[in-house]
């Protein structure tokens, strides 16, 4: 793989003019790009990928020039070192990857139809057309286009339609903007349109496969969005429109292409009558972390990739930010807990995680730097951490000189901290670089030592984990006055502990609210006053608390067999996010059983003794008026009691199914996945299997096929589980965008395991040519590595996998994958005696 030279410090382009004829029918796209630039060298070079060049004119007259695939490369040679005109005619496929521009396939009434769209973050304008394709090489475009056009399709851009000419959709001139934000469309679309108090025009538009309410939503939220960031920045959304568009085949979960944000259908539409609260809550957190791009990312973007951490954990912070603002009863931030600050603790605790900011060396590790985790989570929560270190007026104003400094132009996380710094008076660089540049975080140790209350940190790890003394500027957030606000050393001595219980009356407690990236190991005697306070502690600190506890077991810095007596006092919390936490405990003890073996029925009756009070309670049926943590409770209770095999909620599930079995997208969203699997499960059939099959390809609705693709790959039959695979590789079924859920549910079905693991073993070369060089590809590995917990499976996984280690951009994964399922395997080993004889004391009691 080529090394990565930065073809902008040769020739730097200021406008281009891009015309694109597409032909859907044969599959071609002929182009002409004409590029107003300066060349500061006589030979220089433009991306190209998979184009194939007829001609290069300079000043209206042929220049020599060669294509060199290997380096994404068009080099050419003027006379002389100038500013210039380029003139360059080319071919190029229209493929089917899901990048650059692409076809996505839909059906209405049985009639298969197709949209064109583009994605070309990270690298994949230079599919399209000829650029300089890197984030700083920003100019402005003047986008036409021509297809074999027919009658009611629609041509959207980030600018507004300026003319149609002879079949040519001429654009407005866009702002001077980054390559991998362009974006257009065209396709028989539906749309809804609105306008914001400022006079932007917002618009959703989706294929006509869907019911016109189902724009409803998305259109509401992304409205008031752009007004809140117009407000909270300070600054005015800068262009004419922002169009949201749902594509039937899409890669990542949505991109913020300015003006016209591209998502996955499931991301952006839904049905307003049906859709479970925490999938509202989803699909508005994805748009407003889009429309926070439009300012971070858009008219201010990194200057390289090495600070995509910039754009992302910032976008990931503001989503929270805004959707607090427009739907406060929702308490959003208790998402962020329950999903964000538990994949980044999870995933940076293995040794071997990238830190948030990375030196990016060659082209396939760009993709390979979108570790959700890390670069979205972590990030955010570094972020999160400067918002309650400055408070919202300071970071408004920064974010304000932010802008106004480096609009329509690029700049660095130092940019943004010396932008944060002028309007705080803090060094906000010297705190936040001992979080971006190094990977990992402390367990901060919590003991009483010679009647004294002492702290220490030390980097945490699960799994084998190198020591090289890192350290990090801890915000402690303690309650008690007398702990620093932030602690620099690697040790401190608070004082007498008896002295200070006294005078502060309440437990020793650090990180209150969660919003420090550390987790705290509190001694027995510490330990023991928290729990004997339980009933003190708001639902963050109690969600904190097992938080906390899970990933200490996981370290093997305490023993599972210690948290699950702990587990039941937490059983009946009218809290979503205690029993978020509980249940995220609880799930992480299946591990340690064998499928139908004593041990997992006894593991059923401690789930059923932790559910049963709350399925009581709470039933199947939402109630009119409920809260929002009843709903949002519900799932995880009736999940456990299914579990647990519960016969009355074996019977109530199959109740719901045969009285819906005509209508079974009319069953509420909140339980429906539940009634369908357990049908699957426990009634299952090759006729219902079909049914679901079939159902799932005629809807539209993305979360009842979700529900439906949950239902189908938890089949215990071992026909339909070779029914189900021989459907992966038939777009047409399965999407190749959905494939990897199919992929990891069937891999998590004990009766599935073999043949899921055998199909991608079997098939890895057909999933590389069709979703590689994807950014999403590395996580068919990482869902591997989520499941694998048997000594045979890690040596099945090495053997094919290890091979594979020098694969550009699956390295890291592999190499960190490897431990995941290493160090899964050895706590098993360790501690399954124990949890088994914890989980059988829990039910004598
Ligand atoms: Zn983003």
């Amino acid at each position: 793989m080529a090394e990565l030279t930065r073809f902008y410090e040769n020739f730097q382009p200021a406008h281009y003019d891009v015309y694109l004829d597409i032909d859907r029918k044969n599959k071609l796209i002929s182009g002409k790009t004409t590029i107003v630039g300066d060349a500061l060298t006589a030979n220089f070079s433009l991306h190209q990928k998979y184009l194939k060049v007829s001609a290069v004119q300079a000043e209206g007259v042929d220049v020599p020039f060669t294509v060199d695939d290997e380096a994404d490369a068009l080099h050419i040679e003027l006379p002389e070192a100038d500013e210039v005109t380029l003139a360059i005619t080319y071919t190029a496929p229209l493929t089917d990857s899901m990048m650059g521009i692409y076809p996505s396939y839909y059906e209405v009434n049985g009639e298969k139809k197709q949209i064109i769209g583009t994605q070309f973050e990270t690298n994949f304008a230079r599919q399209a057309f000829p650029c300089v394709d890197e984030p700083e090489a920003k100019a402005t475009f003047d986008l036409a286009i021509k297809y074999d056009e027919h009658e009611g399709e629609t041509t959207i851009s980030n600018m507004p339609e300026k003319k149609v000419e002879n079949g040519v959709h001429y654009f407005e001139s866009t702002v001077r903007m980054s390559t991998y934000l362009v974006a257009f469309a065209f396709g028989e679309l539906q749309s809804k349109l609105t306008t914001t108090n400022s006079g932007v025009k917002i618009g959703v538009f989706g294929t006509k496969a869907h019911k016109a309410n189902e724009l409803d939503f998305a259109l509401d939220i992304a409205k008031r969005s752009i007004e809140f960031y117009e407000d909270f920045y300070h600054t005015p959304y800068p262009l004419p429109h922002s169009w949201q568009l749902a594509l039937p085949d899409f890669s990542a979960g949505a991109m913020e292409n300015w003006g016209l944000v591209t998502y996955r259908e499931a991301y952006l539409l839904l049905d307003p009558d049906n859709t479970a609260l925490d999938t509202k809550q989803l699909v508005a957190t994805v748009i407003a972390h889009e429309l926070a791009h439009q300012w971070f990312g858009d008219l201010v973007t990194m200057k390289w990739w090495d600070d995509l951490w910039l754009n992302e954990s910032f976008a990931n912070m503001m989503e929270y930010v805004a959707v607090d603002a427009l739907e406060p009863d929702w308490h959003i931030w208790e998402m962020f807990q329950t999903e964000e600050a538990a994949s980044a603790l999870q995933r940076d605790a293995t040794d071997g995680v990238q830190s948030v900011h990375v030196q990016v060396n060659n082209p396939a590790e760009i993709d390979a730097l979108f570790d959700g985790a890390i670069v979205y989570a972590k990030g955010a929560r570094m972020l999160v951490m400067v918002r309650a270190l400055l408070g919202d007026d300071v970071l408004r104003a920064g974010l304000k000189n932010y802008f106004a400094s480096h609009k329509y132009t690029n700049a660095t996380g130092a940019d943004l901290w010396a932008a944060l710094g002028d309007a705080s008076d803090l060094d906000v660089g010297a705190i936040m670089n001992s979080w971006l540049e190094q990977p990992g975080y402390p367990v901060v140790n919590a003991k009483i030592e010679d009647g004294h209350l002492k702290l220490s940190q030390q980097q945490f790890f699960i799994g084998e984990g190198q020591e090289v003394g890192r350290q990090w500027q801890i915000p402690l957030s303690a309650n008690y006055e007398v702990a620093p606000q932030i602690m620099a050393d690697k040790a401190l001595d608070l004082g007498d502990y008896r002295q200070l219980r006294d005078a502060n009356g309440v437990p020793f407690r650090l990180n209150v609210g969660n919003n420090s990236h550390f987790i705290v190991k509190y001694d027995e005697t510490l330990l023991n006053d928290i729990f004997a306070h339980l009933t003190d502690l708001d639902a963050i600190s109690q969600l904190q608390l097992l938080q906390d506890l899970r990933l200490l077991a996981e370290g093997r810095q305490i023993s599972y067999a210690e948290v699950v007596p702990l587990l039941v006092k937490f059983a009946d919390s009218k809290s979503n996010v205690v029993n978020a936490a509980l249940y995220q405990v609880a799930n992480n003890l299946r591990k340690f059983v064998e499928p139908d073996s004593a041990e997992e029925k006894a593991l059923q009756a401690f789930f059923d003794h932790l559910s049963h009070n709350q399925v009581a309670r709470l039933g199947w049926t939402s109630k009119a008026g409920e809260s929002n943590d009843d709903q949002l409770t519900r799932p995880y209770v009736l999940n456990a009691s299914l579990y647990a095999k519960n016969e009355t909620a074996i019977k109530s599930a199959h109740d719901l199914f045969v009285a819906n079995k005509d209508h079974l997208e009319t069953l509420s969203a909140d339980t429906r996945v539940f009634i369908l699997r357990n049908e699957v499960k426990n009634y299952g059939s090759a006729d219902l299997f079909d049914q679901l099959l079939a159902a799932h390809r005629q809807s539209s609705d993305a979360s009842y096929k979700a529900d439906i693709c949950a239902a189908l790959t938890s089949t215990p039959d071992p026909d339909l589980v070779q029914k189900l695979v021989a459907k992966f590789e038939d777009a047409e079924t399965i999407k190749p965008q959905d494939l990897r859920a199919w992929f990891r549910g069937l891999l998590a079905n004990d009766k599935g395991q073999q043949a899921a693991w055998d199909w991608i073993r079997n098939d890895w070369q057909w999933l590389e040519d069709t979703v590689g060089g994807d950014m999403e590809f590395t996580t068919y590995i990482t869902v591997t590595a989520g499941i694998f917990h048997t000594p045979q499976r890690l040596a099945e996984f090495k053997a094919f996998f290890e091979p594979k280690l020098n694969t550009p951009g699956l390295t890291r994964e592999i190499k960190m994958d490897t431990k995941v399922i290493e160090s899964r395997v050895d706590l098993i080993e360790a501690e399954k005696d124990a949890v088994h004889e914890a989980v059988a004391n829990s039910l004598n009691k």
